[in-house]
This record gives C-alpha cells, structure tokens and sequence, in this order.
C-alpha cells in the first residue's frame, strides 16, 4: 500500500518536472524562431560586424572583449556562444540563424555572464538548471525586447 502511495506521488513529481521542462522549453523555442522569423537576414560579413558592434554597446559589453563570429555556410540550424580565452569569445552561427535576432541573442549570453559561467561551472547539473530555467529565458527574453522595439 505505501509503495503504491509512493510510486504514485514519485509519478505525478516526476510528471511536473517534465512538464514544467517541456513548457519552459517550448516557449523559449518558439519565441526564438519567431524573432529569428521575422529578424533581419545577415548577408554578409560585414553586416554582422556591423550588428555586433552596435548591439555590443548597447547590452553595455566592455570593448576588452573580443567577440569573434563564425559564420559557418554548412547547412544546420545552431547558434552558439563560447569562451575561448580570458576576453575572447566565439559566438557561432549556421546559416538558418544568420539573423540580427539569433546573434542578439547571443550576444546577451556574454553581456550576462552566462558564458563565462559555463567556462568555469564543475556541476553539470547546476549548470544546466542554471541554463534552462535563468541563462536562457533571460537571453531570450532580451531577444523579444529587441525584437519588438525594432
Ligand atoms: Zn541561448
């Protein structure tokens, strides 16, 4: 009978953490590619340059940082944002995200310092509630404010 309780109770724990996940995720997924949807494309090189200088003073990213972009033209639908040294960062985008909003988006990863966060963080676990439930709303949170004063 107790485990019967038990069981029960662990099941309906266990539903809402997935649930909740599922949920957490499926808004930040669908509002993503609503911004990217809806953003300005990024043809060239020097746009993104453009896009990253500008949107870097605006989230306040000081100058020692040295934010270098990877436009990788294999197919593939990704955008990252890395450490790589002390002040140097990597943000990479596949051409589905070649958009202001994706590399706005990044971007913010950096001003926050969820990026450096990741570089030094021991606990995965932490590190990827850390990531679901603040770095990420937050990162995009920022990307639907940027995308709706445009
Ligand atoms: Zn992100």
């Amino acid at each position: 009978m107790k485990i019967k309780k038990y069981l029960r109770n662990t099941g309906i724990l266990l539903g809402a953490v997935l649930g909740l996940h599922f949920l957490n995720y499926a808004w930040m997924v669908g509002a993503q590619n609503i911004c990217s949807r809806f953003s300005q494309r990024i043809e060239t090189r020097e746009q993104a340059q453009e896009v990253l200088q500008r949107e870097s003073l605006r989230l306040g990213i000081p100058s020692e940082k040295q934010i270098h972009l990877v436009l990788d033209k294999r197919e593939g639908s990704f955008s990252g944002a890395s450490r790589v040294w002390k002040n140097i960062y990597r943000i990479d985008l596949t051409p589905s995200c070649f958009n202001e909003s994706a590399l706005v988006h990044e971007l913010s990863h950096i001003a926050k310092g969820d990026v450096d966060s990741w570089a030094v963080s021991k606990n995965k676990h932490l590190r990827n509630f850390k990531y679901f439930f603040i770095q990420e709303p937050r990162a995009t949170l920022y990307q639907i404010k940027r995308a709706i004063s445009q």
